[in-house]
């Protein structure tokens, strides 16, 4: 008899493509996804602490779901960067939860499964792999099909950025060969997906230490060459190893889309060196340049933090003079939030809460009129749409994606999912686009 897996996932898409690695894995062991915690056998929590305090939230969450372990049996875990921090103190804290799985480990987990049904041991795994197997992915069954997916291409990260959890949490950064990502996007190709997005914290270390030689803009070109994949993205790009030759796919690679999310983090050079991102602003700048240069229609974005230790007034105007100076099409605007053990978090000069808030406000007061005029600018023009599946609004419409990201609504039968079709844009608003379908 099949078994009820539940998972709640926290954070950001590498997080939920582990989800999904998790819901792949557990196929194998007859366990079918639930959206409702109550009928499961198995409740997962699928942590992420890198821009929220997520611990409370952990155990506010365990809370939840304790009833579930008395009424119904459930194996309760937790997963994913708290897992990772936190390891045995969660046990300890929780003593109806069974297992804390850490971000090397998810491959473990039918076999731990195992041995708790065996056993009614409580086990905690949170050991690095180094050899980078703990990255092998099952292929996906054709129940998880969708028109677009995400692909983990690599994990960890090397540049310890001072504000950053992820080296501590995900370990060094470390690759998946060629040959896998190339049988699952063919394998996602078979089975109707038409869009593929490549996940790494920073694509354009993709392959180093593998035994092949391979760049990531060489991974790009080979996914260009797979049938019926018709769209490729990737996120995220560091700016400071940005690659001539990554900018030149942009014109090259008929299927990379132009969007490029380029997180610059601070417009000053003084923030920027605190943070240890290894560019000026001015370096940041150039790379924009050569990469409207070389594809003009590019939509940009990024990932901006505001009130980092130290930041003064005019590092601040700094930061709004570049977010003016590139005219982003959207941007991920946070609050510094210190993470215990990163070096940042030592720092003295921390920023008040108040001034932080009030700073994020006005620089996405900003951001939200350059979006809705980068997004007025298009009205009339016709986009090319991949169409998802129906419309939050009305299940008249359809919703889908231009190939710059913009999430667009228009009057459409169902059985267009999946579908490239050419949509006239008639209306801008800050977050999305309205359209009509031509033909
Ligand atoms: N690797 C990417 C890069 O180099 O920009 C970013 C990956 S990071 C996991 C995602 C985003 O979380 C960052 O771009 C940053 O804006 C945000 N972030 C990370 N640590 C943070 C912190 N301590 N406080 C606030 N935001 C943080
Ligand atoms: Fe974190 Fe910096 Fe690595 Fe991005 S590059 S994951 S911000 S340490």
């Amino acid at each position: 008899m099949d078994k009820r897996v539940y998972i709640e996932t926290y954070g950001c898409q590498m997080n939920e493509q582990d989800t999904e690695r998790i819901l792949r894995l557990l196929e194998g062991s007859q366990y079918l996804e639930t959206k409702h915690a109550q009928e499961a056998d198995l409740i997962l929590i699928n942590t992420c602490s890198v821009r929220e305090k997520p611990e409370h939230k952990v155990y506010s969450a365990l809370g939840r779901f304790k009833r579930f372990k008395e009424e119904n049996g459930a194996i309760i875990g937790v997963t994913g960067c708290v897992a990772q921090q936190e390891g045995d103190r969660l046990l300890d804290r929780v003593p109806y939860l069974d297992m804390v799985i850490g971000t090397h480990a998810i491959p473990l987990i039918p076999h731990l499964l195992k041995k708790i049904e065996g056993t009614g041991e409580r086990v905690c795994e949170i050991n690095f792999n180094e050899n980078g197997t703990y990255l092998r992915t099952p292929l996906p069954q054709s129940s998880l099909a969708k028109v677009k997916s995400y692909v983990t291409i690599m994990q960890g990260c090397d540049h310890f950025c001072s504000y950053c959890i992820v080296p501590y949490v995900r370990g060094r950064e470390k690759s998946r060969s060629s040959v896998e990502i190339i049988e699952e996007v063919s394998h996602l190709a078979e089975m109707g997906v038409k869009e593929v997005c490549l996940l790494g914290q920073n694509v354009n270390g993709y392959g180093k230490g593998l035994e092949e030689e391979i760049s990531f803009t060489g991974l790009l070109e080979r996914i260009n060459e797979i049938r019926r994949i018709e769209r490729i993205r990737f996120t995220t790009s560091h700016p400071k190893d940005l690659s001539e030759e990554l900018i030149q796919a942009f014109s090259k690679l008929k299927k990379l889309c132009e969007h490029s999310h380029l997180p610059f983090q601070s417009g000053s050079d003084r923030i920027l060196k605190a943070m240890h991102r290894g560019y000026t602003k001015e370096s940041y700048l150039e790379k924009i340049d050569r990469l409207k240069e070389v594809c003009p229609s590019i939509a940009l974005t990024a990932d901006v933090i505001v009130g980092f230790p130290g930041e003064e007034e005019k590092d601040f105007e700094e930061t709004l003079d570049l977010l003016k100076k590139v005219q982003f099409d959207d941007l991920f605007s946070v609050k510094y939030s210190p993470r215990k053990g990163t070096r940042a978090a030592q720092f003295q000069d921390k920023v008040e809460e108040k001034v932080k808030q009030d700073r994020l406000s006005v620089l996405q007061e900003i951001q939200r009129e350059i979006t809705l005029q980068k997004n007025q600018a298009l009205e009339g023009q016709v986009e090319e749409v991949l169409v998802e599946g129906c419309s939050k609004q009305s299940d008249q419409d359809v919703t889908g994606r231009t190939r710059s990201n913009k999430i667009i609504n228009f009057e459409g039968a169902l059985n267009l999912a999946g579908e490239l079709v050419p949509v006239k844009i008639s209306k801008a608003y800050p977050h999305s686009l309205r359209g009509e379908m031509l033909i």
